[in-house]
């Protein structure tokens, strides 16, 4: 399922949050976007997830202008799992995790064994099985958010929108919610995903895209992007980029502003 913009430019009151903005994300991917607060990474993935209507240009979903599909089509195929989830819900992991069938399923139709199939597999694979008789309220935030993961999976969506989903979590926590997603990847499923964490998208994502003020600054294979000059471009502090001597990934850095000192 290939996802792509064609100069997509998307506005609050009147002011371009993205503008002009064309990209191809592949069938198969696994991509990061990376960039200050306020660059419009949520912006973006508001709009290509069809959250957020267009004042110009297009998202195609396998060709199609999204805007031309159902939002219940779109859900089939695609799921979103936003930075902020409502507080308050008060309900069980498993209840939360069935709502992601509702694409799939008919009005008055019951549930069928691939529903089932659906809701065990995500409870499996976002590792929340265990606790899935418990309320969200009585969740760690790690647990919490593995539960809102697997709600988005029991969609069964061919590509996954993630923004900012290891942001509070501890390094343990991050680190399975990143293997988790090159598992997915693996299994052939796009994945895009905002990430404030450098060190992490160099580990884990195969292509990086930096923006900075609604456009796209880079774009590329994370060994070539996640160097110093086009992260210093994008954040606007110096950088340093080592190397992990056991894998060669990049390990990006900021440089202490007062120079090599430190504290
Ligand atoms: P990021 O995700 O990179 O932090 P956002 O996409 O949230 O950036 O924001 C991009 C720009 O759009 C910022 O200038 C922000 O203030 C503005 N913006 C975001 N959401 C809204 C909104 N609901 N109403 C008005 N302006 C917004």
């Amino acid at each position: 399922m290939r996802l792509s913009t064609e100069r997509l430019s998307l506005s609050y009151n009147g002011r371009d949050a993205v503008h002009e903005v064309t990209l191809d994300l592949e069938s198969g991917e696994l991509i990061a976007i990376v960039g200050p607060n306020g660059s419009g990474k949520t912006t973006l993935l508001r709009g290509l997830s069809r959250l957020l209507r267009p004042v110009a240009g297009h998202v195609l979903l396998d060709g199609d202008d999204i805007r031309a599909i159902s939002s219940r089509s779109v859900a089939r195929r695609l799921a979103v799992l936003p930075q902020e989830h409502p507080e308050g819900v008060d309900i069980t992991v498993h209840e939360l995790v069935w709502r992601g069938r509702a694409p799939h399923q008919g009005i008055l139709q019951r549930a069928t064994p691939a529903d089932h199939e659906a809701v065990d597999w995500a409870l499996e694979a976002a590792d929340v099985h265990h606790i899935a008789s418990r309320p969200l309220g009585s969740l760690s935030g790690g647990e919490r958010q593995r539960a809102w993961i697997a709600l988005a999976l029991a969609q069964q969506p061919r590509v996954l929108l993630l923004d900012e989903p290891t942001s509070f979590l501890d390094v343990q926590h991050q680190v399975e919610v990143m293997a988790l997603l090159t598992r997915l990847n693996a299994e052939g499923m796009t994945i895009i995903v905002v990430v404030h964490d450098l060190a992490l998208a160099g580990r884990f994502m195969q292509r990086v895209i930096g923006m900075r003020d609604g456009r796209i600054a880079f774009d590329g294979p994370s060994r070539e992007v996640l160097r110093p000059e086009p992260l210093e471009e994008v954040f606007g502090v110096p950088m340093l980029v080592l190397e992990d001597p056991e894998s060669g990934l990049p390990v990006p850095l900021p440089r202490h502003p007062e120079g090599a000192a430190g504290p």
